[in-house]
């Protein structure tokens, strides 16, 4: 077992045991890792690496432009259809109704699986009204797009890049983390999940810098989870702070088993358009 899928599920077991709230889903999300990890396996096995001439980087990054353009990336569809379908048959365990549907839906959708991939890309609004939807197909385009942005990881260099969208996609942070000494900002990629140091005070999402208007929000007997708010976009993103931990995490197992801050942010009247609500919506 590779050290992902370990640590992943190593945190399904514990959240397991400490919130019994999310036993049935930590369970359904067990069985999604194991997938999602065999997935990531046979695509960087296929996967043609992105040609990019090394002097550019620096350049690229530094005038606010992103490594690569997400739209372009040469996908395996045949690979990608495939896992979706086992990403299928896991909902039909839990709502086969609603997985039926969406079986029927792709069928049905006439540019077919390719278009609904490009268009969750794109986050067009005809794919993604339905979060079971926008679900399935996420959960299919990041393990790709993880796999790409795996061979740039090591590219960015703190302070090169100062934009509150990932360096390497231009896709939005859907968490944060603090780390170090002095509790550095680092916000995640909600598709690559690459990391990139962000400014502490400035909001990612509207660019606000008015302390006045940046807040957060704990809840209690949680000391590693807060959710900072922007008061002039009323948006809200997840932070963990790294440094009131000392065991590994996954990012993507966190954010699930967070969803109740997700909710207070909600019924308080802050938005996140990410799609790391998608599992919650559906
Ligand atoms: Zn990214
Ligand atoms: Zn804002």
């Amino acid at each position: 077992m590779n050290g992902e899928l370990a640590i992943a599920l190593e945190r399904i077991k514990k959240i397991k045991a400490d919130r019994p709230v999310y036993q049935e889903l930590m369970g359904f999300y067990e069985k999604i890792v194991k997938e999602r990890d065999e997935y990531k396996k046979s695509l960087q096995l296929n996967q043609t690496p992105i040609p990019f001439e090394e002097h550019l980087e620096e350049v690229t990054l530094k005038e606010g432009f992103t490594l690569f353009e997400k739209e372009k990336l040469p996908f395996d569809y045949d690979l990608m259809k495939s896992y979706f379908s086992k990403l299928i048959s896991l909902i039909k365990e839990r709502a086969l109704e609603q997985a039926n549907s969406i079986e029927k839906m792709v069928k049905k959708e006439k540019g077919g699986f390719e278009k609904m991939i490009t268009e969750a890309l794109k986050r067009k609004d005809s794919t993604v009204q339905n979060p079971l939807l926008a679900f399935l197909l996420n959960e299919t385009i990041n393990p790709v797009m993880e796999s790409y942005a795996s061979y740039f990881q090591d590219k960015i260099k703190e302070g090169m890049w100062t934009q509150g969208y990932c360096p390497l996609c231009g896709s939005k942070p859907f968490m944060g983390v603090l780390k170090g000494e002095e509790g550095k900002r680092y916000l995640i990629c909600e598709r690559c999940s690459s990391e990139w140091l962000f400014i502490r005070v400035k909001c990612p999402y509207c660019g606000n810098e008015d302390q006045k208007k940046l807040s957060y929000f704990v809840v209690e007997d949680d000391e590693v989870n807060r959710v900072e708010t922007c008061e002039a976009c009323r948006k809200y993103i997840k932070i963990i702070d790294l440094r009131k931990i000392n065991y590994s995490i996954s990012y993507y197992i966190e954010n699930i088993a967070t969803l109740h801050l997700d909710m207070i942010a909600l019924e308080k009247g802050y938005e996140n358009d990410t799609h790391s609500l998608d599992a919650y919506q559906s």
